[in-house]
């Protein structure tokens, strides 16, 4: 019902045909639209607490973090497209690491890492885990599977890897590592951000739980930050739900779940215009001069090639290269520049170019970033999906302005 039309002011400008427009939502809509309600009437008072369950049935919403029917059809769409039977879909890609640490790891248990993870999972696990939570972690090379078995115990909780990595694309055999944790009976997360559900599937390959920031590939347009956990095992899917909803409330805004939901439609198209701007600007770089190294798994010199071949579908659209220069050379190539934007992130339709050892990678030690193979003329780079024609003409802009004709 809505309001008899002498209602004060004040309840119509509240309800004045609402309840209508509410009830009346479908109209026909291709899109869903986007739920931004808090909070649901109800039809009655509920007799029983089912409301308040943590997996509410189809259409039951009480209350926006418990449940949204915009974030519940974003976990639904990527629990289907990353093979895994729950989604959980959190405010960040650092929230959905932290969500999946504190769903499967207690105090006094350790946790097997890649040494090469994303810095801010890095600094997740030493600085929170480690040192307040009371958990311990083991960080190896998992780029042979060897370091990580011998680095599991009984003790061991989970296992937390990522591949293809950032900015090394270093890149860990999901498969093997899978079976490891399997004989050794703890979940093994994979932090999938890089390849994106479109060219790598951890679960099917035998991984419990996957990770995406949604804030790269899958919202794809960087204007919007969010991350999704998937799961296809009840456990850990009760304690995501017990930690999403209740313990840390920890959602992502509906607005955000929208435009998740539209980036995931063009996800394919997307990735593989990149992947393939990516695989030509790689090799345009392999062949010139004045660059060293490239490092993309889909080049035939990347040290793992053929376990990109065997476990990825494509080989992403992140690349790396070391220029033969010097610090202030790297940094006029980058900055005269006009198509690749000068920035962090990665992910979007957009090209982006950065300096690790001056932006993403500016906080680790320059002796150990050093040794780690970053050197101050390493230089990232996120493909987009502009004209390829447009980025090579770019790169030769940059290298002329750098380095002479
Ligand atoms: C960006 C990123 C994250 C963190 O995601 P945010 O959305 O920035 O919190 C985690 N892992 C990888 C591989 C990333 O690239």
């Amino acid at each position: 019902m809505d309001p008899a039309e002498d209602s004060g002011f004040s309840t119509r400008s509240i309800h004045a045909d609402e309840r209508e427009a509410r009830e009346g939502v479908n109209v026909g809509d291709v899109v869903s639209p986007i739920h931004l309600s808090s909070t649901y009437e109800l039809d009655e008072v509920p007799t029983d607490t089912s409301l308040m369950d943590l997996d509410p049935g189809a259409g039951d919403f009480l209350y926006t973090r418990l449940g949204n029917p915009t974030r519940q059809l974003l976990e639904e769409r990527m629990a289907s497209l990353a093979g895994g039977t729950d989604g959980f879909a959190v405010s960040s890609g650092t929230a959905a690491v932290l969500t999946t640490v504190l769903a499967t790891a207690r105090p006094g248990d350790e946790i097997v890492a890649f040494d090469d993870l994303y810095g801010g999972s890095l600094k997740l696990l030493s600085a929170l885990a480690e040192e307040r939570l009371g958990m311990s972690v083991n960080f190896v090379d998992a780029r042979e599977t060897d370091n990580v078995a011998a680095a599991m115990s009984e003790q061991t909780a989970l296992v937390l890897m990522e591949t293809p990595t950032n900015p090394l694309m270093h890149l860990c055999d999901i498969e093997a590592i899978a079976e490891l944790a399997t004989e050794w009976g703890v979940p093994l997360a994979v932090d999938n951000t890089f390849a994106s559900p479109v060219q790598q599937r951890p679960l099917e390959l035998g991984a419990d739980i996957v990770i995406h920031s949604t804030t790269k590939y899958l919202n794809g347009h960087s204007d919007g930050l969010g991350g999704v956990v998937v799961t296809d095992d009840p456990a850990i899917t009760e304690e995501m739900r017990f930690l999403q909803r209740i313990a840390l409330g920890n959602v992502m805004p509906p607005f955000d779940a929208y435009l998740v939901l539209r980036g995931i439609k063009t996800l394919e198209s997307r990735v593989q215009r990149q992947a393939s701007n990516a695989a030509a600007l790689a090799a345009y770089l392999d062949d010139h001069d004045r660059v060293t190294s490239v490092y993309y798994p889909g080049l035939e010199s990347h040290p793992q090639h053929e376990l990109a071949a065997r476990q990825m579908s494509g080989f992403g659209a992140m690349l790396s290269f070391e220029l033969d220069g010097t610090p202030k050379q790297a940094r006029t190539f980058l900055e005269s520049l006009e198509v690749f934007a000068l920035a962090v992130s990665l992910g979007g339709v957009e090209s982006l170019i950065e300096l690790p050892a001056n932006m993403t990678h500016e906080s680790i030690d320059p002796a150990i970033r050093r040794e780690r193979g970053i050197s101050d003329t390493f230089v990232r780079v996120s493909v987009g999906i502009e004209d390829l024609d447009d980025l090579l003409a770019d790169f030769d802009r940059g290298f002329t302005t750098a380095f002479g004709g």
